[in-house]
């Protein structure tokens, strides 16, 4: 069992990015996230020259993919891709929850992200940077079945299409904020997402829409400056709010040396030889976090023997 408190008037703490927070309107029928992003979106930037419009937009869908993650109910791996015919080939974020079973408050989250371009751009927003595409949600859990969800991009922000999404396929009424900071390179976000039960619909409804609107005053300066308790006591002061212990959420591209040397495995000892005789090497860079792998004639001794 994860601790909880109350949101309180205390404004002393300051803001801890990295972290989202999961929180429970009592009596509400509703629950929300807040995430505030700065190392983990510095790091998928970093060693990219990216346009502006192409940070912005994969600023909001790390903050997205943090969103989607915390709802996850299991380990596992999630993967969120926006493709289409525009000046973006593909935008993919992809995060791992990592939970310790005994303590579901403790969860944490690894993410790394990409953005590749057919042609260098200055176009800014969803649908200009896509085109006509879609967005594919993979869910891959540790055990079990892999789940796919596929989601067209006809609206104008990822946050409406992310909030359609939930609306069409879980029938879950859900309102999805997402903030980006480019010059600062921040990152921020939140979701808050009716828990219906049977009883009174309409009432429940009602409350949601009323925490909807409340939810809308959040303004961008706040949600890059204040901590989690101060933005939502701000926020919500008239409302009961339990505010969960927070997941972290760190950045790690995942690419490794043996990952690597499996992949020159597959590769014909044919196309090996040349490049060893010309260069002396095989070089891997990996494209998320350019890491450049180097392995020599010594190294790969082994695979070439065995052909
Ligand atoms: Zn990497």
């Amino acid at each position: 069992m994860s601790t909880s408190q109350n949101i309180t008037q205390d404004n002393s703490s300051p803001i801890a990015t990295d972290q989202l927070h999961r929180y429970l309107f009592a009596n509400k029928y509703a629950r929300g996230e807040l995430v505030q992003l700065k190392q983990c979106y510095q790091a998928v930037l970093a060693n990219h020259n990216y346009p502006q419009g192409v940070k912005q937009l994969l600023g909001e869908l790390l903050v997205a993919s943090s969103l989607l993650t915390a709802t996850l109910k299991f380990s596992g791996e999630i993967s969120i891709q926006l493709q289409g015919d525009g000046p973006v080939g593909y935008m993919v974020v992809n995060s791992t929850m990592l939970s310790d079973d005994n303590n579901a408050g403790n969860n944490h989250q690894q993410v790394r992200a990409i953005a590749k371009l057919k042609n260098t751009t200055n176009v800014v927003g969803l649908n200009e940077l896509i085109g006509q595409g879609n967005m594919v949600i993979t869910i891959r859990p540790t055990k079990g079945e892999a789940y796919q969800g596929i989601v067209a991009l006809d609206k104008p922000t990822l946050a409406e299409c992310l909030s359609h999404y939930f609306a069409v396929s879980e029938q879950i009424p859900t309102q999805i904020c997402l903030f980006t900071d480019i010059e600062q390179e921040l990152a921020a976000g939140c979701l808050l997402q009716l828990l219906p039960d049977g009883d009174d619909k309409e009432q429940q409804l009602a409350d949601f829409e009323h925490l909807s609107q409340l939810t809308n005053t959040i303004k961008r300066d706040e949600i890059f400056s204040l901590s989690a308790n101060e933005l939502l006591y701000r926020l919500y002061h008239q409302e009961e709010v339990q505010l969960y212990q927070p997941q972290t959420i760190n950045y790690k591209c995942g690419c490794s040396k043996e990952k690597c040397l499996t992949a020159i495995s597959q590769l014909d000892v044919a196309e090996i030889k040349p490049i060893l005789a010309e260069q002396g090497k095989i070089s891997m860079t990996c494209e998320y976090c350019k890491t450049t792998y180097d392995f020599d004639e010594q190294k790969l001794a082994g695979l070439i023997a065995k052909h």
